[in-house]
């Protein structure tokens, strides 16, 4: 990845290269200008300085006398501050006023001698071996009409040149620096101007990330920038509308979601969780939150559940099946999977709709065992009555006794057929009203309803020699229907007579408990065990069925009280104890 860097780091280098190299050539073009300006003025200078020698040099060169050339050089030299050369055309140096010409080289061949020795100005620069410093030499030659005869040297050391430039180079470069200075500072400017607003809009894009979409970014003066606020304004204006239109979608399908009585629950293609609603969590005892994106494996341990997700994902069709789950009781939920699929229909999951139906498959339990239960019971009695009425018919059974006998067993069965379809009626009654809730209550005392429940089983009592007593306030009274209240205390009390010994004794009461009515029947018979208790309430259940039918039992007599409870709104309660006796109570709300 590339290495970030400020802005400013962007700009200064180019500011200060920019400013360094125009510097460097203005520095190098100012110099070279200036250099050459003191040159020529200084070559110039020479040039006047050797004509104005010439005029007093020709003089004494015809014929040579060399001595006073030189010291004639040695003079003007002085007071000229210029050195003064003449030269010979052979190189030999007649006049010098800084040497003494009888030690100095042979000149012939020195640039500016050479020039001027072919009738031009010769013009040099140099490191003067002899004066120890750079000097510029200017030489003119010196003729007498046909050919020349010397060359006059005039010479300038240009050290001072050199100095007075490298000050004006380092005053140049001083202002550099300063100019450098200048720039970083313009350069820091400029780029707080530009990145002050880039950085204002990264702030609030910062806000736009963190999904504060009502946050707006401010105008700027620089028309880029503004430009890129405004669009980035404008999408989150544009984000913030639709994220609030999913939203509202989303809630929208959540509130049907969570208020749908199914289950619903979304799977991907990898059986993870991605939508849970409340009812489908419930039924695994759990919330959404703890469920979701988290797969079937890890949240619902159940195989069954897990083979028909699995399935549903493979499959193409719509799968339904029905499910146990064994959680504080048996509970059976129906399944149905539609496969989920995206806007290319290609299948990205499933989604798996479950009904807890455990109360409808119970009842079409009972309603089947009920439908046998009734065959069986009319079943019984009607083969007996046919082989008895058949033995009558075609046997010839002549005993008196024999046929009396006959005739009060196939009785006692047409009696029992007519219990159970009795029985059966008024509990199919009862039911109607129960489920239509027409039932007929008016307030009534309970104490006068119990009196002709225990005279209509009074008979039945005395022939086992048991006593029936009576608790019960006169002021205690409940909205009933009297005749189906009377229906089930007789029901309580003729079972209480039947699974007595003899010389027991019944206990009845009624008591106000908690805005509730008690009615109480207690025995001290064979009492139930505990296994039986949860089923007692079944049609035709039965704990001992050979001691049901010879007592006269339909199996249906718990099955009306507990009908006729419900009808009033109340409920019915066991306690037993095997060996000890019963107490079956009925809760009526009072009046
Ligand atoms: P049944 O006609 O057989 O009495 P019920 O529905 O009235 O049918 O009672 C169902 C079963 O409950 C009875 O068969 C009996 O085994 C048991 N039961 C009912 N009442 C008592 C009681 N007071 N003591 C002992 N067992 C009882």
């Amino acid at each position: 990845m590339r290495k970030k860097k400020r802005l400013l780091w962007q700009l200064f280098p180019s500011y200060l290269l920019i400013t360094i190299v125009s510097l460097s050539a203005v520095t190098w073009y100012a110099s070279n200008s200036l250099r050459n300006f003191f040159l020529d003025q200084t070559a110039a200078d020479l040039l006047v300085r050797a004509h104005l020698l010439e005029k007093q040099i020709i003089q004494f060169l015809g014929p040579l006398d060399a001595n006073v050339i030189d010291a004639l050089c040695k003079e003007i030299g002085q007071s000229s501050a210029t050195r003064i050369t003449v030269i010979l055309p052979s190189g030999i140096v007649i006049g010098d006023s800084n040497e003494d010409p009888a030690i100095m080289d042979n000149h012939a061949l020195r640039p500016e001698v050479i020039e001027a020795k072919k009738g031009n100005v010769g013009r040099s620069i140099r490191f003067s071996t002899t004066l120890q410093q750079n000097m510029m030499y200017v030489a003119i030659p010196l003729s007498d009409h046909k050919r020349i005869i010397a060359v006059i040297r005039t010479s300038l050391p240009i050290t001072a040149i050199d100095k007075e430039l490298k000050s004006i180079q380092s005053k140049i470069a001083l202002g550099g620096l300063l100019i450098a200075l200048l720039a970083a500072g313009i350069c820091l400017y400029v780029s707080r101007r530009i990145s002050q607003p880039i950085e204002k809009v990264k702030e609030g894009a910062e806000f736009f990330a963190r999904g504060d979409l009502s946050h707006r970014l401010p105008e700027t003066d620089l028309i880029e920038i503004s430009s890129l606020a405004d669009t980035m304004n404008k999408m989150a204006s544009q984000l913030d509308d639709r994220i609030k239109t999913i939203i509202n979608q989303k809630n929208e399908l959540e509130a049907v979601l969570s208020g749908m009585i199914e289950g619903v629950i979304a799977f991907d293609m990898d059986e993870r969780i991605i939508s849970i609603n409340q009812a489908a969590a419930g039924i695994f005892e759990s919330i959404p939150k703890d469920m979701l994106n988290r797969s079937i494996q890890e949240v619902i341990r159940n195989p069954e559940l897990q083979q028909f997700v699995t399935q549903a994902l493979s499959s193409t069709d719509n799968l339904e099946g029905d499910i146990t789950l064994y959680h504080e009781g048996e509970r059976i939920i129906y399944l149905h999977s539609t496969p989920l699929r995206d806007s290319n229909s290609d299948q990205i999951g499933v989604l798996v709709v479950m009904n807890d139906v455990t109360r409808v498959r119970r009842l079409e339990n009972i309603r089947r065992d009920f439908a046998a239960n009734v065959s069986h019971e009319i079943k019984t009695p009607l083969t007996a009555i046919k082989g008895f009425v058949e033995t009558l018919r075609y046997e010839s059974v002549k005993n008196p006794e024999e046929i009396e006998r006959f005739h009060s067993i196939i009785e006692k069965h047409v009696n029992r057929l007519t219990a159970i379809l009795e029985d059966l009626i008024s509990l199919s009654r009862i039911e109607q009203y129960d489920e239509k809730k027409e039932i007929d209550l008016e307030k009534r005392g309970i104490k006068e309803i119990i009196q002709k429940a225990i005279q209509n089983c009074q008979e039945k009592a005395e022939k086992k020699s048991i006593n029936i007593d009576l608790s019960c306030d006169e002021k205690i009274s409940a909205m009933i229907d009297s005749t189906l209240l009377e229906q089930a205390i007789v029901n309580l009390l003729d079972n209480a007579i039947n699974y007595s010994n003899k010389e027991s004794s019944i206990h009845v009461s009624a008591s106000l408990k908690d805005s509730e009515v008690i009615i109480s029947v207690q025995d001290h018979g064979i009492g139930i065990a505990k296994e039986h208790i949860p089923r007692l309430f079944e049609r035709f259940y039965r704990v001992d069925k050979a001691r049901s039918r010879t007592l006269g039992g339909t199996g249906l007599g718990l099955a009306i009280v507990k009908h006729i409870a419900q009808a009033h709104e109340g409920r019915i309660h066991v306690e037993s104890t095997p060996g000890k006796g019963s107490t079956f109570e009925i809760y009526l709300p009072s009046a």
